[in-house]
Order: structure tokens, then C-alpha cells, then sequence
């Protein structure tokens, strides 16, 4: 299956799923602990400390998860992107908004989906 995108647009998300990626991954980077290869940061011994590092473990288990979630989504779009199912809602098999994949290249479904999908919850 063709999309009506055009080779100019497609290579235009590729790049924004591949820096985005890179975005990611560095942030993956710099969560994890050098030392203990985890989440967990480690501030000091004592017990204000433990406390901070408890907090910012949650914090960063959070953005673990987001950041976890979105790189399935870029890898998603990408494989997408190679099937030449790129910017095809998924619901209704239509064409996404090119300014709405700009806003956001992972997108897999049109507004109208969306809004449709999100008024159901
Ligand atoms: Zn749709």
C-alpha cells in the first residue's frame, strides 16, 4: 500500500522519529546511575539524602516509563514507515493531517479517531 504522502514529507518525519530517538536516548543516559547501571541515584549516606534519592527514583521511574513508552512509538512509526503504512490511521485507514504528524510524527491515528475514541472514555 502507497501513502499520498510525498517523498519530501516522508524523509522530513524520519528525521524528526531519528532525533527524537536520539533525544531519548539521551535522556535514557542520563537517568540511569553510572555506577549501579539503575534508576536509583545515589547522593550520600545520610538519611535526607536517602530520602532525595527515594524522590528522585520515583521521578525518574516515571520518566523511565514515558520515555519507554515513546520509544515504542518512534520504533512503531518506524517500522510503519517501512511498510509504507506511514501516516495511515489505523482506525479508518485514512490519510493523517501532514501538520498533525509534523506536530507529532508518532501519531497512528487521524482526529477524527481520536476525538472519537477519547469521547468514548
Ligand atoms: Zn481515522
Amino acid at each position: 500500500m502507497n501513502t499520498s504522502f510525498s517523498k519530501e514529507f516522508l524523509a522530513e518525519m524520519i528525521e524528526m522519529l531519528q532525533q527524537q530517538k536520539v533525544r531519548l536516548e539521551r535522556q535514557l543516559n542520563d537517568l540511569t546511575n553510572k555506577e549501579t547501571g539503575s534508576a536509583f541515584p545515589s547522593y550520600g549516606e545520610g538519611e535526607d539524602e536517602s530520602a532525595e534519592e527515594v524522590a528522585t527514583y520515583d521521578a525518574n521511574l516515571q520518566l523511565l516509563d514515558s520515555n519507554q513508552s515513546e520509544m515504542r512509538d518512534i520504533i512503531e512509526s518506524e517500522s510503519r514507515l517501512a511498510k509504507g503504512t506511514y501516516g495511515i490511521c489505523k482506525y479508518c485507514n485514512t490519510p493523517i493531517d501532514e501538520q498533525r504528524l509534523r506536530a507529532r510524527p508518532t501519531s497512528s491515528s487521524c482526529v477524527a479517531c481520536k476525538k472519537a475514541l477519547t469521547q468514548e472514555l
